[in-house]
């Protein structure tokens, strides 16, 4: 198992904008779910970079040629719902034909430990690249657990797609899975006592959807 513990802080000038915009606690949920919905675009452009190409041959009006498309099994995209779902829509957006995958975790209010309730993961995980997304890496432990049910399915190639994550999250993460990669537009200051991300946007799922 490869321990790299890679943590990658995607930089694009338009994502650290609108990530600013979203933070902003007068933002309306109309627009904090367009604005992620545009992120997860950036966001998944910088997680499939190392989608793997194959040729294929085409005829365009003018000649025949070699013209790449994607080699192997449809991605799949795991959402830990609800927030998830949130940056789940946009990837779509960009991979409509990936297959989706979706991990129900609730967080025990006393332990912070996450409890499933929902699981329903495509076949073949171990001939997909994997990625799991939630918006939030806050104690880590709900990424570690969706993370956990993906590989015990037979996902090898796996990545984590977050908004925010907070040091603490990263950690916790990694020590749980080394070898996966996380993929973030900004790795906050702290968590505060009520797990929640310091500056952050507060709570993700509310935000999208408009609930307290
Ligand atoms: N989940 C959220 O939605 N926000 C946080 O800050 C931490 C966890």
């Amino acid at each position: 198992m490869s321990q790299s513990k890679e943590l990658i802080v995607v930089q694009h000038p338009l994502l650290q904008h609108k990530l600013t915009l979203m933070r902003e606690r007068e933002t309306p949920s109309a627009l904090f779910r367009q604005l992620l919905r545009e992120i997860s675009l950036l966001l998944a452009y910088e997680v499939l970079r190392d989608l793997e190409l194959t040729t294929k041959t085409i005829h365009t009006p003018l000649a025949e040629m070699e013209a790449p498309i994607l080699k192997g099994r449809k991605l799949c995209f795991v959402s830990i719902l609800r927030a998830g779902n949130g940056l789940l829509e946009g990837m779509l957006d960009l991979v409509p034909s990936a297959r989706v995958g979706h991990v129900g975790l609730y967080r025990d209010p006393e332990t912070l430990k996450p409890v499933e309730y929902y699981l329903k993961l495509p076949d073949k995980l171990e001939e997909r690249m994997v990625i799991v997304v939630d918006p939030m890496l806050a104690t880590g432990n709900s990424a570690a657990a969706a993370v956990e049910r993906v590989m015990a399915r037979g996902a090898r190639n796996v990545k984590l797609v977050c908004l925010l994550a907070a040091p603490e999250g990263v950690e916790t993460f990694h020590a749980a899975r080394p070898d996966v990669p996380i993929y973030t537009a900004a790795l906050d200051s702290h968590l505060n006592d009520h797990g929640y991300i310091v500056p952050g946007l507060g709570d993700a799922g509310d935000r999208i959807y408009g609930t307290k």
